[in-house]
C-alpha cells in the first residue's frame, strides 16, 4: 500500500474534518501518501483531489462541515461514472479508499469494489445515527447537543406564553435524534417513526399535561414520523381538538448539521480514522469500522448497509414516566 484516498459523501456531519485529519495523520505516521477527493464520488470521477499531509490538516479538528466538501453524485450510480473514477484512482496510484459517509455512500463503495480492484473502508459519518455496526456515527452527538440547546431556548418562550410547541428534528427514517434529544430536553411527547403513538393518545397525553398544571409543552417530532400528518398539520389537528391550546411549530432544519463538533465526536472520528488506515494495512477491504461498548468494531460493509440499527425503546418508557 503506497497511497490511500479519502473522501466525504452524502449529508455532511460535524466531526468529518476530525476524521479526515486522523486519516491523513495516520497515513503520515505509517509513511503512506494520502490524497483527499473533493465532493465525494463526484471528485473521484473528475479527478478533483488534493494531497493531504500531516501539516495541511492542521486546525481542522474543531471545524464543522468538511474541508473536502460533500456531494450527491448521480454519475457514480452509472457504470461509466464508476469507470472514470477507477481510471482516475489508478492514474493517481491510489490503492485503497476510505469513505466517510452514510448508507448510500457505503452502497456505492460496495458496488465499486466488486467491479474494480480497489479496497474500500467505510467510516460512518452522519448526524442520523442510522448505521448498523456502530452505536454512534460521527456527528450524531454534536447534533443532539445542538437540538437540546435549541429546545431549551424554545422552552423559555413556550413557558412565558403558555404555549404548546411542536419541534421537528432531523433523522430521516430513524428516531435517534428525536428520542435522545427529546429525553435530554425534557419533552412531554416524542414522535418517532419506530413507534406509532397514535393521534388519540397524543391528545390524551396533552390533556393530562394541562390538567396536571403544566404551563407549556414541547412535542418533539422526528422528520420521518409516520403519523400521517406533517408537523404543521399535526399542530393544526391538535388545536382543533384541544382549543385551549395555543400551538406553534418550529422546524429546526439544517442548523442541526452545523457547528463545532463536540469532544465526543472528535474523539470518535479520531479513533475511526486511524483504525480505517490500519485496517487497510492489515489487508482488509469492504468493511466498516464502528464503535460499541467503547471498543472498535469491524463489520462487513454489506452487513452495515443491510442491517438495521434499532433505537433503544427503553427511552420511550423513561420519557413517559418523566412527563407525568
Ligand atoms: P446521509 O445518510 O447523510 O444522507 P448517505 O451516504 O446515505 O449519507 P446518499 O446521498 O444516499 O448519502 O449517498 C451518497 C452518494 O453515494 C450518492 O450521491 C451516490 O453518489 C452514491 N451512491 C448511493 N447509492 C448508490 C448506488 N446504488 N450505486 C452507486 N452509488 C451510489
Amino acid at each position: 500500500i503506497k497511497k490511500i484516498g479519502v473522501m466525504t459523501s452524502g449529508g455532511d456531519a460535524p466531526g468529518m474534518n476530525a476524521a479526515i485529519r486522523a486519516v491523513a495523520r495516520a497515513c503520515s505516521y505509517y509513511n503512506i501518501k494520502c490524497v483527499g477527493y473533493y465532493r465525494g464520488y463526484q471528485g473521484m470521477i473528475e479527478g478533483d483531489s488534493v494531497e493531504l499531509t500531516a501539516r495541511n490538516v492542521k486546525n481542522i479538528i474543531s471545524k464543522g462541515g468538511t474541508i473536502l466538501k460533500s456531494a450527491r453524485s448521480i454519475e457514480f450510480k452509472t457504470k461509466e461514472g464508476r469507470k472514470k473514477a477507477y481510471e482516475n484512482l489508478k492514474e493517481e496510484g491510489v490503492d485503497a479508499m476510505i469513505l466517510i459517509g452514510g448508507d448510500g455512500t457505503f452502497t456505492g463503495g460496495m458496488i465499486f469494489s466488486k467491479e474494480y480492484d480497489i479496497s474500500v473502508i467505510g467510516v460512518p459519518g452522519t448526524i442520523d445515527n442510522d448505521i448498523f455496526g456502530t452505536k454512534f456515527t460521527i456527528g450524531y452527538d454534536t447534533a443532539l447537543n445542538t437540538v437540546v440547546e435549541a429546545i431549551d431556548k424554545i422552552r423559555d418562550t413556550a413557558s412565558s406564553h403558555n404555549r404548546l410547541f411542536f419541534v421537528e428534528v432531523m433523522g430521516r427514517d430513524a428516531g435517534f435524534i428525536a428520542l435522545n434529544a427529546g429525553v435530554g430536553a425534557g419533552a412531554e411527547e416524542i414522535l418517532i417513526p419506530e413507534e406509532d403513538l397514535g393521534l388519540d393518545r397524543l391528545l390524551e397525553s396533552l390533556q393530562r399535561s394541562r390538567r396536571s398544571g403544566k404551563s407549556s409543552s414541547i412535542v418533539v417530532v422526528s422528520e420521518g414520523d409516520k403519523i400521517g400528518k406533517n408537523v404543521f398539520e399535526l399542530a393544526e389537528y391538535v388545536t382543533e381538538n384541544l382549543p385551549d391550546y395555543e400551538a406553534r411549530v418550529s422546524v429546526l432544519g439544517h442548523m442541526q448539521r452545523g457547528g463545532k463538533p463536540t469532544c465526543f465526536d472528535r474523539v470518535l472520528a479520531s479513533r475511526l480514522g486511524v483504525k480505517a488506515v490500519e485496517l487497510i494495512l492489515d489487508g482488509q477491504t469492504n468493511v466498516m469500522v464502528g464503535v460499541a461498548d467503547n471498543k472498535l468494531l469491524v463489520t462487513s460493509i454489506e452487513k452495515a448497509v443491510k442491517g438495521k440499527h434499532t433505537i433503544n425503546k427503553e427511552l420511550l418508557r423513561i420519557s413517559d414516566i418523566l412527563s407525568v
